[in-house]
């Protein structure tokens, strides 16, 4: 479940990059495509063409249609001579050309004759060359200035008349190039170069240049401007051998309309800035116009998203992935850690809740043994008792001495019952928390020897002997304590020595005084110690042997008697007093109980 939701993450975040990648690309792809248009016209390469499809205007800045359109080649009026006026006219060019010095005249007589004003213009002009070939500046230059007034005149073959006076005007009388050159490119005819180069203007040369330029790209774009409809969306084509992007666009004024070109280097220039803003860092944008890739920063990695708009294609790619699945990674670290803790906390729980389960059903086993123990402990003594008692009651025990023997065990059974129910009582009220002690001063030296001497005949039953040490005469004659409770601890711990004694052993009994701590005063302890030549208990049930119930070895195989709760009564008396129990035991090396407490 944990990881289908973190695998939907990861699809949620790709879904939003989608997304947004595509808005992206259509944001872009339609403001590059408005980008193009409205740059067409102030490109360096714009030039206009009009309705006809010829070339009128280079470079936006410079209308020149109409000046364009009059050097289109004019059929000449040649008809209009009269027959006089022919042979006048033939036979000037004749003499012209043939050198003959008559040339001045006849050309003089023609023009006498009231030709029309083509004929008139070039006999001017073809005079005024005369005149200047004689070095008769005064005679050809009124000549060539009304000439090159004539804005219309022209030659027999179309060239501009009018230019070709004022350039020889200019060679006649020097001075400024500037209105020859500029009427020579605006009337580009075959001896525009040539005027050019004689005017040696390097300005007009490079608007001449470009002209031309323009004209050349132009003748390479005819074949897609004489096709109809006109293409609408940016083309490539060759020129100049470089790939452009050509753009068109209908002008406002008339049916002309702009051409605009574009390096795929300048398209990219501008359109860098559209295409990175806002782009998120896992993303890289690529630029195609009219079908041709003109910036590509795919380098690696799956398309996020892609728009076309008038044949201008963005496209947007996972450049790099770390970085956008970057937060899904981060929650899936969080989410694992998280399974991990919990899953990690179940365990525990379940542990703890199988440890408790085991311990309950321990103790409950236990407690059935305890409750088996006590019936057991119970009838053994109640039947000799009664086994006794019944021998007694029947008169057949006629010797004194038997009959005294017989009520001494009466007297110890019932001891040993009395002590075995106070135990049991005393627990109960221990379980309970009703166990009360009532301290007085008790003389415990007089206590442990009354304790161990009323123990000596259960000691003697198993041929156990049971021997007080001399009481150390540090210890003070009367202690602060619960004189019965205490009575109760030695004989549980003496009970359980005996109980754990071979025949003939010798279970020993110390009381002294002790130091605790390096301060004589604030380290004054009493400790009494029980001794057994026992089989001892091994270190790792030292602790154990002191909790409720627990008896050692199986309750099958169990030779001793018990129930299983002196320890722990002797333990609770002992911590009710401020002091501690310890064992020390060793298999096979007997045990040592000992208690410490703190003189009151
Ligand atoms: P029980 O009624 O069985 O004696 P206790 O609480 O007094 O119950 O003792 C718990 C267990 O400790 C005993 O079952 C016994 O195995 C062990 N034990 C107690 N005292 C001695 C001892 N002196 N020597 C060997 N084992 C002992």
């Amino acid at each position: 479940m944990g990881i289908w939701s973190l695998r939907q993450d990861r699809m949620l975040a790709e879904m939003a990059a989608r997304q947004r990648c595509q808005n992206l690309a259509e944001s872009g792809a339609r403001a590059i495509a408005a980008d193009l248009s409205a740059r067409r016209r102030s490109s360096f390469s714009s030039i206009l063409i009009d309705d006809a499809g010829n070339l009128a205007a280079v470079d936006g800045s410079r209308d020149r249609a109409n000046s364009i359109d009059e050097v289109a080649p004019r059929v000449w009026p040649a008809g209009k001579l009269s027959e006089a006026q022919k042979i006048q006219w033939e036979e000037a060019r004749r003499s012209e050309f043939e050198q003959k010095d008559d040339a001045i005249g006849r050309w003089r007589k023609f023009m006498e004759s009231a030709p029309p004003p083509p004929f008139l213009a070039q006999a001017r002009y073809d005079l005024a060359l005369l005149y200047a070939g004689k070095s008769n500046s005064a005679g050809a230059l009124p000549l060539l200035r009304e000439v090159a007034g004539d804005g219309r005149a022209s030659t027999e073959s179309g060239l501009p008349l009018f230019v070709l006076a004022q350039y020889q005007e200019w060679r006649l009388t020097g001075g400024e190039a500037e209105a020859v050159c500029s009427n020579a490119i605006e009337y580009p005819s075959l001896i525009t170069p040539v005027i050019l180069e004689a005017g040696g203007s390097r300005k007009w040369q490079g608007i001449w240049n470009r002209d031309e330029a323009a004209r050349e790209f132009y003748q390479r774009l005819r074949p897609q401007l004489t096709r109809a409809p006109l293409p609408q969306n940016p083309f490539w084509i060759e020129w100049d051998g470089a790939d452009w992007v050509v753009c068109l666009s209908s002008t406002t004024a008339s049916n002309q309309f702009s051409v605009a070109a574009f390096s795929p280097a300048e398209i990219a220039s501008f359109a860098i800035d559209e295409l990175y803003a806002g782009l998120p860092a896992y993303a890289r944008a690529g630029l195609a116009v009219g079908g041709r890739t003109v910036l590509d920063e795919r380098q690696s990695g799956a398309l996020l998203g892609s728009f076309s708009f008038d044949d201008v294609t963005v496209s947007e790619y996972l450049a790099r992935p770390r970085v956008l699945y970057a937060d899904a990674r981060r929650r899936t670290a969080w989410f694992a850690g998280l399974i991990v803790v919990s899953a990690a906390a179940a365990l525990v729980g379940f542990v703890s809740a199988y440890r408790g389960f085991q311990e309950q059903v321990r103790l409950s086993e236990m407690k059935s043994n305890f409750v088996a123990s006590v019936s057991h402990e119970l009838r053994a003594p109640i039947a000799s008792m009664r086994l006794l008692a019944e021998g007694l009651q029947r008169g057949k025990i006629s010797e004194e001495a038997k009959r005294m023997e017989y009520f001494g065990f009466l007297v110890q059974e019932s001891r040993r019952l009395s002590s075995l129910i106070e135990n049991i009582l005393d627990f109960s009220r221990i379980e309970q928390g009703r166990k009360r002690y009532e301290f007085e001063a008790v003389d415990i030296g007089a206590l442990v020897r009354q304790t161990v001497q009323s123990m000596r005949p259960n000691g003697a039953e198993r041929q156990v002997e049971v021997e007080l040490r001399p009481v150390d005469a540090a210890v003070p004659e009367s202690l602060v304590c619960d004189g019965p409770a205490m009575q109760q601890t030695l004989i549980n711990l003496i009970d359980n020595a005996i109980k754990h004694s071979p025949a003939g052993g010798k279970v020993t009994v110390g009381l002294e005084a002790a130091r605790h701590g390096a301060s004589q005063a604030a380290g004054s302890l009493l400790r009494l110690w029980v001794e057994d030549q026992g089989p001892g208990i091994p270190a790792e049930e030292h602790g154990r042997i002191f909790e409720r119930f627990y008896r050692r070895g199986s309750e099958l195989r169990r030779e001793t008697q018990g129930i299983g709760i002196g320890l722990t009564i002797v333990q609770h008396i002992v911590e009710a007093h401020g002091g501690w129990v310890a064992v020390r035991s060793a298999v096979g090396q007997g045990s040592r109980f000992t208690i410490e407490m703190p003189w009151k």
